[in-house]
């Protein structure tokens, strides 16, 4: 789902994800679910709710910042938190990698 949504973004706003991710943004996620991601991203002193939701083959994408309300598209925020939880999960299928070895 979420590498599905994240080839969606256009790519100027991919880039400034990217850069956010350079930049130290953060991502304080709050719901973890297989259908169900939702949490704040944060950086200087700005906050925006993003909520990404799998329904059946699709997704349903939400930001609280204008770029995404005004417009409707997939803004930098929910890009960043893609980004964020399809890492999480490539370290969690690692770290079960390397104790299967260890076992
Ligand atoms: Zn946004």
């Amino acid at each position: 789902m979420l590498r599905r949504l994240l080839g969606k973004v256009e790519s100027g706003r991919y880039g400034r994800a990217l850069a956010g991710l350079q930049a130290g943004w953060q991502w304080e996620c709050e719901v973890r679910r297989e259908e169900r991601f939702e949490g704040l991203v944060l950086y200087g002193s700005k906050r925006y709710r993003v909520a990404i939701e799998r329904r059946g083959t699709r997704y349903a994408a939400r930001c609280s910042c204008d770029d995404a309300v005004a417009r409707g598209v997939l803004c930098k925020h929910i890009a960043f938190a893609a980004m964020a939880e399809l890492a999480t999960a490539v370290v969690a299928s690692s770290v079960h990698r390397q104790l299967q070895e260890l076992g």
